[in-house]
């Protein structure tokens, strides 16, 4: 059954909305753009709605890049193959902060506010992650309830994970109101939502969260960790 948790209460960083904004840590915005930060900041909180899905489904079988769930559904990544190996269920999830923001960025975007524009992209970026992070700790307090660990989260579109996988996200949410679209290419509308999975099992220590790299043969891949 599909979990629900709405009106997530989420604070927004800062420090996280300069680094989506392209500040590297030793560069701070000057003055005015730090004030029109902190404007967009204020906006956002009474803009959007963090709300997050998820379902936790046992892991039937997993061969080589094929993991299959309880009910039919099937992931296909040799990375996610891997490290599900280790897990007895995952935690399919679903995250959105809703319309406002991106409604707000449009206008603004047709008014010519560029700048205002960007800045609230940004800060609606940082609160759809913000807001998984959230779900994400909600899952970790389940697993250990259950005296299991979580892994690193996943989202389709991401390692070798297709992005056409979306729509297994989205045949878990089983019609659940989600508030969330997939379009033919599958993307997501409204665009501040973020999808995918996280894996439960009983680890040795420290597996669960060491890097998925250690699995992946992709030469020069620009984030392998
Ligand atoms: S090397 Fe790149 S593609 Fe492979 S697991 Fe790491 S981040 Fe993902």
């Amino acid at each position: 059954m599909v979990k629900t948790l709405r009106n997530v209460d989420i604070e927004i960083d800062k420090n996280e909305v300069c680094r989506y904004l392209g500040y590297r840590k030793d560069r701070a915005p000057r003055p005015s753009i730090s004030s029109l930060i902190d404007e967009e900041m204020d906006n956002a909180y009474e803009l959007i709605q963090p709300s997050c899905f998820y379902q936790l489904i046992d892991i039937e079988q997993v061969h080589q890049s094929r993991v299959i769930l309880e009910g039919g559904l099937t992931i296909t990544s040799e990375v996610l193959g891997q490290v599900l190996s280790h897990c007895h269920q995952v935690a399919i999830f679903l995250a959105t902060i809703g319309r406002g923001p991106e409604n707000r960025v449009a206008q603004l975007m047709a008014e010519g506010q560029i700048l205002r524009a960007t800045v609230l992209d940004a800060v609606g970026s940082e609160t759809a992650e913000k807001t998984t992070d959230y779900l994400q700790e909600r899952v970790s307090e389940l697993a250990a309830a259950d005296d299991a660990e979580i892994t690193l989260r996943y989202s389709p579109g991401y390692c070798d994970w297709d992005i056409t996988q979306q729509r297994v996200i989205f045949e878990a949410m089983n019609s659940a109101p989600v508030g969330v679209s997939l379009t033919e290419e599958c993307l997501m509308v409204p665009r501040k939502s973020v999808s995918g999975l996280i894996g439960i099992g009983r680890f040795d220590n420290g597996w669960a969260k060491s890097s998925p790299c250690r699995f992946c043969n992709r030469a020069n891949c620009p984030s392998r960790r």
